[in-house]
């Protein structure tokens, strides 16, 4: 192991790290600073930290206790404060948790205290092992924040189910009694937490079903196929450290390789993998969504994007 431990997710197009690829990150972390205890916090632009001064007040002393992925997010839980013979009333006698959103371009990593702080370095916490957990973030789209139980617990309330946890029966249900396009169904966090434009695009393309088609629509067998497919698509994705659209690196500093495996996102003007049509774009619910007009048959009236010139094959072929 040298010292491109980077996590790091930065990406060219407006894709932001989704569940794989936050998995592979906080895997990446529950390997290198569980059971840490965080001795000071440095902070330098803090527009994306809620409430700066309560992170570094409450962060130091605290033991990182567990790494969860949360959807999107992850949450770094925290042990609660020792404070021998005093109670403290500002609630630090209780676990907390650092919420951290990598946002587009956030990556965060163990360093040794020694190394120099790279550029958009905006966030450091002092580990008791002679390293610093940094968090970097170019374009500050992510997100830190330090959250107390009831704060947690609020936080958390508008999420839904995980998609690598979620039931056939309910994920039927839930996508059956929604009049919504399936693509924007997936997208929908306060129905599945984590599934992005990427991962919502390659099970609709394996499930063989339209983006545009209603939730209402599907058959509870066509339900079922997508609940199954989804969850495979994501498990692949972890095993392989997700999708390196640009400059995705895991915990070693390798990038993901689900993105060679891509079989609908970003294949535009390329023939299916299955049947050989050519790959269309269209947006539904507001994003780019790539699929094969041949084996995901579209709703009544829907029409894809012309083809740009550049990618029309020749006449004939
Ligand atoms: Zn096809």
């Amino acid at each position: 192991m040298g010292l491109r431990r980077g996590l790091c997710y930065f990406v060219g197009d407006p894709s932001m790290p989704e569940l794989p690829e936050v998995e592979t990150v906080a895997r990446g972390l529950r390997r290198t600073i569980l059971g840490r205890r965080i001795v000071s916090v440095r902070l330098g632009k803090t527009d994306f930290i809620d409430d700066p001064a309560t992170l570094e007040q409450h962060l130091p002393g605290r033991q990182i206790e567990a790494v969860e992925r949360y959807g999107k997010f992850m949450l770094l839980r925290l042990s609660a404060m020792k404070r021998s013979g005093r109670t403290t009333a500002n609630g630090d006698a209780a676990p907390a948790a650092l919420l951290v959103h990598l946002g587009m371009t956030g990556r965060i990593a163990p360093n040794p205290a020694s190394q120099p702080c790279g550029k958009h370095t905006h966030a450091c916490f002092v580990l008791d092992d002679d390293r610093e957990l940094r968090y970097t973030d170019a374009r500050r789209f992510g997100r830190l924040a330090y959250l107390q139980s009831a704060a947690l617990e609020e936080e958390l309330r508008f999420f839904g189910a995980d998609p690598l946890e979620i039931s056939t029966k309910e994920f039927i249900e839930q996508t059956r009694s929604r009049r919504a396009r399936i693509k924007g169904l997936l997208l929908d966090q306060a129905f599945l937490r984590g599934v992005g434009n990427i991962y919502a695009d390659e099970s609709l393309w394996r499930a063989k079903i339209h983006p545009a088609r209603p939730g209402a629509s599907l058959s509870r067998e066509q339900a079922a196929v997508l609940r199954r497919v989804l969850r495979d698509t994501l498990e692949k994705a972890i095993v392989l450290g997700g999708s390196s659209i640009s400059d995705f690196l895991d915990a070693d500093g390798e990038p993901g390789e689900f993105q060679l495996r891509h079989r609908a996102y970003g294949r535009e003007g390329k023939n299916c993998f299955r049947c050989g049509a050519t790959i269309r774009r269209a947006i539904v619910a507001g994003r780019s969504s790539y699929f094969c007009p041949k084996c995901q048959p579209s709703p009544r009236g829907f029409t894809p994007l012309p083809l740009p010139r550049r990618l029309a094959k020749p006449a004939g072929k």
